[in-house]
C-alpha cells in the first residue's frame, strides 16, 4: 500500500538504501508483501511475500550497490492473494520494463483477454500486471519510453499512483489518478512516494501530483505533465514533518 522511486547522480545514495529505508517508513500504511524493481546495468526484480525483512533476506545485496535508479513497493492486494508472483513490481516477458501500483485497475479483464488472445502469458493473478505487458507493446512497436508509459496509462480506467523503470533508461516514469502521490526534489536526486516520510530523510522539498498528471524523473530534473503532454509548472513546497 505504499510506492517509493528514487534517480539519484553518481554522488547520490544507492537506489537500494533508498527504496528500503522508503518502504519502512511506509510500513505503518499496512502491506501483505514488498518489492523492489532496479535500473542497474540490467533491469532486477526482487520481492517477496511478508514483512521488509523477508523482502531484505532474498536481496543479492552487493549485486545492487552501485545503481541510482529504481522502485519500490508494498503491497495490500485487491486482485489475487499475498504470495511472491502477485508481489510487486510485476513485469513484461522479456523483462524490459518494471512496474509497481497502489489502486485498482477496473478494466483488467478486458485489457487481459485482449494480452492473452495476442499470446502474452501471465505471471500473476493481479489486476496490475497488464501494465507492463501494455507498456511492451508500445516499446515493441517502436514508441520512446515516455510515450510507451503514457499510452498504457491511457488505457487503464481506475485508481493508481504507478511508477516504471525501463530497462536501459535512467529516468523514472509514473503517473496517478486517486491515489496520492508526492515528488521530492533532492540535491542529489529526485524522489517519488505515496507519502511524505518515504524520503522526507533526503529531502523536504515537495511537488504534489494531482489526477490525470504524469511525472518523468531524472537525476538532474523533474517534468509533471497533464494528460495532453503540457508541461505544469507546479509550487515546490517546503514541509515541517517532524512528527
Ligand atoms: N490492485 C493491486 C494488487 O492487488 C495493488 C494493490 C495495492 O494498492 O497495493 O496487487
Amino acid at each position: 500500500c505504499g510506492i517509493i522511486g528514487y534517480v539519484g547522480g553518481e554522488d547520490g545514495p544507492d537506489a537500494i538504501d533508498v527504496l528500503l529505508n522508503g518502504l519502512s517508513q511506509l510500513e505503518y500504511r499496512g502491506y501483505d508483501s514488498a518489492g523492489v524493481g532496479l535500473a542497474n546495468a540490467s533491469l532486477s526484480v526482487h520481492k517477496a511475500e511478508g514483512e521488509l525483512s523477508k523482502l531484505r533476506s532474498v536481496l543479492p545485496t552487493e549485486s545492487l550497490r552501485g545503481g541510482h535508479t529504481g522502485i519500490g513497493h508494498t503491497r495490500w492486494s485487491t486482485h489475487g492473494p499475498p504470495s511472491n508472483a502477485n508481489a510487486h513490481p510485476h513485469t513484461d516477458e522479456d523483462d524490459r520494463v518494471a512496474v509497481v501500483h497502489n489502486g485498482i485497475v477496473e478494466n483488467y479483464q478486458a485489457l487481459r483477454d485482449e494480452l492473452v488472445d495476442a499470446g502474452v502469458s501471465f505471471e500473476s493473478e493481479t489486476d496490475t500486471e497488464v501494465i507492463p505487458h501494455l507498456i511492451a507493446d508500445s516499446l515493441e512497436a517502436g514508441d520512446d519510453p515516455e510515450c510507451a508509459f503514457r499510452r498504457a496509462i491511457d488505457r487503464i480506467e481506475g485508481s493508481y499512483a504507478i511508477a516504471a523503470v525501463v530497462d536501459g533508461v535512467d529516468d523514472l516514469f509514473a503517473a496517478r489518478n486517486e491515489s496520492p502521490l508526492v515528488v521530492g526534489v533532492g540535491d542529489d536526486g529526485h524522489y517519488l512516494a505515496s507519502d511524505v516520510p518515504a524520503f522526507i530523510d533526503h529531502t523536504d522539498r515537495v511537488v504534489y501530483v494531482d489526477d490525470g498528471e504524469f511525472v518523468r524523473l531524472s537525476a538532474t530534473d523533474y517534468r509533471i505533465t497533464d494528460a495532453d503532454g503540457t508541461v505544469l509548472e507546479k509550487p515546490v513546497e517546503t514541509v515541517d514533518w517532524d512528527a
